[in-house]
């Protein structure tokens, strides 16, 4: 995918950043809490990172498919544990309808003590993404109920024909539903998937040119960032961004973002696969090879992975040794050279930079 950015010293960068917290911190929007407590988090980071820490690269991760119905009910509060002491940061996906119930009325042990973690995960150091409502179907919010045959949302999101309204309000009510149980969403993942019906309708959209979500999508989770419905003023997105960071549509404090990812997930993967599994792919036992480690040689500003929940959580997922490798030869090898942040907190440092530049 084209970006607006090109690429960008990580010195400068942070600099940037660092100025922008400053300046976002005094901006007069009062119109969204939200905002103003994205402005305080931005600063105190910017605090954190001071003058000396310049040369170093933004580290974080995506998980995808979170739930709380892998291994037993603790087991994704040891992985938040595991991410706390080492003080890394990342995000994974809060998926409300997921497996045809909602976890917005819970009714079993496993649900409860979830939402239970969920309520510490942000000060763990790890983000909430909707990966939409069910990972499959539109789900009828009217009727409370999961609708069989309807449309898969993640190619929902790709209509050309859908108003900014109807996507608007889906997501808003999918908000409204994380507040029941005390979530507050930071952005927003892509679910692929969604079976041959769903992959003849992208294979005909890709041939009228439509390759990534709609920009009436985009327009709509800006919208819902101007109302204080994400918990900061950026929006972080995991959908199509290749190499470069996406702004998909801004206003303003208020942007949106498509985050790109380092490769490919070998840390087990959707299918929990022990072939799928591969630390050295990400840093190698002495720091000199594997992607992290090029990235941040590189000077690259930012480096991001993705896992998903099926091979990385620490009950049953086979990639969970080898997450916990990455991390400590990255802490052994680049441990000076890399700040680790959640994709929220990047985005705002990511934006107010942008701001910055266009005010100097
Ligand atoms: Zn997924």
């Amino acid at each position: 995918m084209e970006t607006q950015h090109g690429r960008m010293r990580r010195r400068d960068f942070l600099k940037a950043c660092v100025a922008a917290a400053g300046f976002s911190a005094v901006q007069p929007s009062s119109r969204a809490a939200a905002s103003a407590e994205g402005a305080r988090q931005a600063a105190g980071t910017a605090d954190q990172i001071g003058e000396d820490a310049m040369d170093k690269t933004v580290l974080s991760f995506f998980c995808d498919d979170t739930s709380a119905h892998r291994g037993p009910p603790d087991t994704f509060g040891r992985f938040l544990d595991f991410v706390k002491s080492e003080g890394i940061a990342g995000e994974s996906s809060v998926i409300i309808g997921l497996g045809s119930s909602l976890l917005s009325e819970p009714d079993s042990d496993a649900e409860r003590i979830y939402i239970e973690h969920l309520h510490r995960a942000f000060e763990c150091g790890i983000d909430a993404h909707m990966e939409v409502m069910t990972h499959g179907g539109k789900f009828d919010f009217k009727e409370r109920r999961f609708r069989r045959g309807a449309i898969h949302e993640g190619l929902w999101m790709h209509e050309p024909d859908v108003p900014v309204e109807e996507y608007e309000a889906y997501f808003d009510a999918i908000i409204a539903e994380g507040e029941k149980i005390g979530v507050r969403f930071t952005g927003l993942t892509w679910p692929g998937g969604g079976g041959p019906e769903t992959a003849r309708r992208y294979a005909e959209l890709r041939k009228l040119g439509i390759t990534n979500l709609s920009p009436n999508c985009w327009q709509a989770l800006l919208n819902l960032a101007k109302r204080g419905r994400f918990r900061g003023p950026t929006v972080p997105c995991f959908v199509r961004a290749r190499n470069e960071v996406g702004l998909m549509a801004a206003d303003g404090a208020y942007g949106v973002y498509d985050i790109p990812v380092i490769g490919q997930d070998w840390l087990g993967r959707w299918d929990n696969s022990p072939n799928r599994v591969n630390p050295d792919y990400y840093i190698t036992a002495d720091g000199q090879g594997g992607h992290i480690a090029e990235w941040v040689r590189a000077g690259r500003p930012y480096c991001f992975f993705h896992a998903h929940w099926q091979g990385l959580n620490p009950a049953n997922g086979v990639g969970w040794e080898a997450f916990t490798l990455v991390v400590q030869r990255i802490k052994e090898h680049l441990g000076d050279r890399v700040v680790w942040m959640r994709p929220s907190q990047f985005t705002d440092y990511w934006h107010g930079r942008q701001r910055g530049g266009r005010n100097a």
